[in-house]
């Protein structure tokens, strides 16, 4: 008879065993036949067949028979009696041998076998609720239902249970039949209660995640109901909690939100009230009021963006033409800035009021940065926050003021800033413009990257001489020439007027402002390229009417001619034309300057003396030299008069020297004022000539023409010298201008002095 020794198995009398048949061919050494009749014992501890001893098993056995060996490798044993083992041998095969008797049960009371049934029913009802809650409990429901005793379920429920080999085998010790099962019972139910023990458990660390999904999920929530009495009541909302807020909903990119958290966190600290909290509480108010989103990228129509240009300004053709490209290339490319513009001109001829009009044709912000007078670098690029008082630079204050990101933002007169011990502020400049560079621009005062690249930028000059040349040459310049009388008179009528009108409040049936008056006040109380005096005159006009209109309870004022000067209450500017005669060695020279073109007068004299030349006016180291120049071209033209030279003093002026003139330009004027004075030939101030001039006497090109020529105009000059090479520039030049002069190209200088006929004795420049 087979002994199979079997470890942490209750063995109950009377119930099916499962078991594996691997495990039977191991502890037993033999493979299983069905039939057979086995001793079932049980192990104290688990141990291997060959390190079995005999005291490693316990006394009392089970007999059992093997009913059943599949093929899916498990075996079904039925057991029967108990038994007494009364002799148990190992051999040194590990073979077992016993002498076993049957140990009978004892029944104290006769089972109620209705009784039982109801336990059993009980019993299996609550293992099957329990293994409900696994997945694999529908599974046990049928398996469950079919045992027929306490003690098959206990067997079948066997491997699952936490119990001892003790605790085991006092069950199979148990004589007492109905104890035996009163012990299966507890011994069942008690393993149900232990597992839902640990099912919650279980379940409690589960809950543990989910409290953390349920605490987030709550935060939002608060921050949402927050965020609704928020609204209802903005005036309880505290400044921290107000920075917060903007903080989440500012789009941030990710330095400055950090940043801005960081400084929020010690504003918390520091609570308020404290000297540090004020510029904490600046600092967020600054960041939080930027604009940190990217605006959608618009495509714009042409013809409406031209409309548009159109409706505010009058007449700059060119200038609209080459706004409407850029329009083009920024829809083609998808950008919403392209290459930076630079305007120069005088001033009043719409550099700035054209900025704005660009920022309306692109339905976008504008913003106006003024960089005149700006010497420091912090101005432009911020103060450190270590600094009392810091502050944000002009660029990042101009992008707070527009609201955001993209606005386009004209840097108003470039040309004026200058260089000081604090940095150089072009250089600052420099980098806001760079595309490479300007999408981190970060100001000295924010600290963190701001993208500045879907800015347009559009700077305005007078004059390009001080813009430093790495500007510049980011630059594309396009040039404001300045207005011809007719185009002025246009630009009173459509616009000037109308705004006059309705920033004094009175209508346009109320003051009457005929053609012939603008013309007046163009030509006797304006001096200027831009229509900025105009504008001023008729704002004034429009102020002194409007007293009339009160005072006197009149419907209409018309404005007389002869009553302008009392309206204007200044002096015509005739003084400023030209006059009809002139003098030997005065000549009408034609300059450029930042103020547009003006005409200037070149006076020379002679005293007796010892052949010094003396020069006197506002002027720059060019001008001595064109002076030396003319000078020596002018002895070489009268060789005859070396003695004249020799004798006397020279004395050459500028009058009017308070503009900075253009110096090699008035070359051919004043060789022409020295000729005049040495030939003692007149020339009349109403020819006026611009040219540079060689020391071989020919006749150089120089730059501005159309402002000189307008200026020539504005001034009552009838004829201009100009030189031969810039007669292409013609073409730039307002037909009304060229209309009013006569224009006269010269090659060389001879040709100009011969055709105001002052002799020369040496025409040809010959050294003699
Ligand atoms: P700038 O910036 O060149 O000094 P502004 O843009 O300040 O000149 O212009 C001065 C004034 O003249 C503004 O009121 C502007 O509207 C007006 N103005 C200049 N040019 C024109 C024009 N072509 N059409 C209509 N108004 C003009």
């Amino acid at each position: 008879m087979t002994v199979l020794p079997l470890y942490n198995v209750i063995l109950v009398p009377e119930s099916n065993l499962y078991i594996q048949t691997d495990s039977y061919k191991r502890m037993t050494g033999v493979d299983p036949q069905v039939q057979e009749r086995l001793i079932l014992v049980a192990e104290k501890e688990k141990k291997s067949r060959e390190n079995l001893k005999e005291e490693d098993l316990y006394p009392i056995g089970l007999a059992g028979i093997i009913t059943e060996v599949n093929s899916n490798g498990y075996m079904v044993i039925r057991t029967k009696k108990r038994a007494d083992i009364t002799d148990l041998t190992i051999f040194s095969d590990h073979t077992i041998s016993v002498t076993a008797n049957k140990r009978e049960d004892i029944e104290s009371e006769p089972v109620d076998e209705e009784e039982e049934r109801k336990r059993l029913d009980k019993l299996k009802k609550a293992i099957v609720e329990y293994a409900s809650r696994f997945q694999w409990g529908s599974l046990t429901r049928t398996y469950i239902a079919q045992l027929s005793s306490i003690s098959e379920v206990a067997a079948v429920m066997s491997p699952w249970l936490y119990n001892s080999p003790i605790d085991r085998y006092e069950i199979l010790a148990e004589d007492d039949k109905n104890k035996r099962i009163d012990r299966l019972e507890k011994m069942i139910y008690e393993n149900i209660e232990m597992s839902k023990i640990g099912t919650e458990a279980a379940t409690a660390q589960e809950e543990d995640y989910q409290k953390i999904y349920r605490e987030s999920a709550l935060k939002k929530q608060i921050q949402y109901m927050q965020k609704e009495l928020d609204d209802m009541h903005p005036e309880n909302v505290s400044d921290v909690r107000r920075f917060e807020i903007a903080i989440d909903e500012a789009g941030m990119n990710p330095e400055a939100e950090k940043e801005a958290r960081k400084v929020l966190n010690r504003l918390k600290q520091e609570g308020q009230n404290t000297p540090e909290s004020g510029s904490l509480y600046d600092y967020l108010d600054f960041v939080t009021s930027l604009s940190w989103k990217k605006e959608e990228q618009k495509n714009i129509d042409l013809d409406e963006a031209q409309k548009v240009l159109d409706e505010d300004h009058s007449g700059l053709k060119k200038v609209k033409e080459r706004i409407i490209q850029q329009v083009a290339v920024m829809n083609f490319k998808q950008q919403q800035s392209g290459s930076i513009l630079l305007f120069v001109g005088a001033p009043g001829t719409g550099k700035t009021s054209i900025g704005k009009s660009i920022a309306r044709a692109l339905g976008r912000k504008y913003v106006r940065v003024a960089l005149g007078g700006v010497r420091d670098e912090a101005e432009i690029r911020g103060h450190r926050r270590t600094y009392i008082g810091a502050m944000a630079g002009r660029i990042m204050d101009g992008i707070r003021k527009a609201g955001v990101s993209n606005p386009v933002m004209v840097l108003d007169e470039i040309d004026k800033l200058s260089n000081s011990y604090n940095g150089d502020p072009a250089s600052a400049l420099l980098e806001v413009l760079d595309p490479e560079q300007n999408n981190t621009f970060t100001d000295h005062y924010m600290n963190v990257p701001y993208n500045l690249s879907d800015v347009m930028f559009i700077c305005t000059a007078n004059s390009l001489d001080t813009i430093p040349s790495p500007l510049l040459n980011r630059m594309e310049v396009i040039q404001f020439q300045g207005y011809t009388p007719i185009e002025k008179k246009q630009i009173a009528r459509d616009h000037l007027i109308p705004k006059a009108y309705e920033k004094v409040g009175i209508k346009p049936e109320q003051l009457v402002i005929s053609d012939e008056i603008i013309d007046t006040i163009i030509s006797d109380y304006t001096m200027e390229g831009g229509v900025r005096g105009l504008k001023k005159r008729i704002d004034t006009l429009c102020r002194v009417a409007a007293v009339e209109l009160q005072r006197n309870h009149k419907d209409c004022v018309t404005v007389e001619k002869e009553k302008l000067r009392d309206y204007l209450d200044m002096h015509p500017m005739h003084n400023n034309k030209v006059k009809e005669k002139g003098k030997a060695g005065i000549i009408t020279g034609l300059a450029w300057t930042a103020a547009g073109g003006a005409i200037l007068y070149i006076e020379t004299l002679m005293t007796k003396g010892k052949g010094k030349v003396t020069v006197t006016g506002q002027l720059g180291d060019v001008m001595k030299e064109s002076t030396q120049i003319a000078v020596s071209l002018v002895k070489a033209l009268y060789p005859s008069k070396s003695e004249l030279f020799e004798k006397n003093d020279i004395h050459i002026h500028f009058p009017d020297g308070s503009t900075p003139k253009d110096g090699p330009s008035a070359g051919i004027t004043l060789v022409t004022a020295l000729s005049s004075l040495v030939s003692d030939t007149p020339v009349t101030p109403q020819v006026a000539m611009t040219g540079e001039v060689s020391l071989n006497g020919s006749v150089n090109p120089i730059g501005g023409l159309p402002e000189k020529l307008m200026a020539a105009q504005r001034a009552g000059v009838k004829h201009v010298f100009i030189p031969e090479e810039n007669m292409d520039d013609l073409r730039d030049v307002a037909q009304e201008v060229k209309d009013a002069l006569e224009i006269t190209p010269a090659k060389e200088i001879t040709d100009v002095l011969g055709a105001l006929k002052i002799p020369v004795e040496n025409p040809k420049l010959k050294n003699e």
